[in-house]
């Protein structure tokens, strides 16, 4: 049992490295160099400036429906005061139609005015969103080779990490159950360290004074040691090297 310790813990540092190792790949994966995160925030407020563009164009599609419905009524009104004047029998009623078909005209022009106006607008909105669509890939193109080498980048740290996640695989089925569960709980609960040399007398992760008796046990590597403050698994790097190959020498 005792050179299974020994096995066990040489395994379970080379694991930690590995674990901390895809830990630094992914890392680098999710964060992508500046020019890489300009160009997303460029294209992200390019696309949002496009959607506000498209929203007012929607906008004043409604509005223009309202003014054409109006233009036609008002148009329906104007024809019934034309045909009214052809009727009229004095004078009084003659003013009477004339300011009407006064006012009737003045709104088929203010209606007829206001149409044009969100015609030209629709128009021109449409012109500007048509000219930012086809400026979009030339500017991709300027960071076409910063996008690529990203690319190239990120496919290398994803076949890192299936490399990686290959020899973990391999030391977790080489280690007893009960020591692999240990450390995979570990892993989880303390933020991917789950392993801690003590070095000069302490654990290097949390940094407590570890009893004498206990240092002698870690160094030992006879058994699993917990930090009595932190709980990750203990290791001396010399002690670990000294034993290897030795066996059994408790
Ligand atoms: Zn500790």
């Amino acid at each position: 049992m005792v050179s299974n310790a020994h096995h066990d813990l040489v395994l379970l540092v080379r694991l930690q490295g590995i674990y901390d190792a895809i830990a630094e790949s992914i890392a680098e994966r999710n964060a992508p160099p500046v020019e890489i995160r300009e160009l997303d925030e460029a294209n992200r407020l390019r696309q949002k400036e496009l959607e506000e563009f498209e929203q007012q164009i929607e906008t004043h599609e409604e509005d223009l429906k309202e003014v054409r419905k109006k233009y036609a009524e008002w148009e329906v009104e104007l024809e019934h005061f034309q045909k009214q004047k052809g009727m009229v029998t004095n004078e009084r009623e003659f003013t009477a139609v004339i300011s009407e078909i006064d006012y009737a005209t003045k709104a088929l022009e203010e209606t007829s005015a206001r149409r044009q106006e969100l015609e030209e607008s629709i128009t021109r909105i449409g012109e500007e969103i048509t000219s930012r669509r086809e400026t979009g890939p030339e500017e991709e193109a300027t960071h076409s080779e910063v996008v690529a080498s990203w690319e190239r980048r990120k496919e290398k740290l994803r076949k890192k990490v299936h490399q990686l996640a290959k020899k973990v695989a391999t030391i977790e089925g080489e280690l007893q159950p009960k020591n692999r569960a240990r450390f995979l709980r570990l892993l989880e609960s303390k933020h991917g360290i789950a392993m801690s040399a003590a070095v000069e007398g302490s654990c290097s992760v949390c940094h407590f004074a570890l009893r004498p008796h206990l240092q002698q046990r870690v160094r030992r590597c006879e058994e699993i040691i917990d930090c009595e403050h932190c709980h990750r698994i203990l290791f001396i790097e010399s002690a670990l090297a000294t034993h290897d190959g030795e066996g059994a020498d408790g």
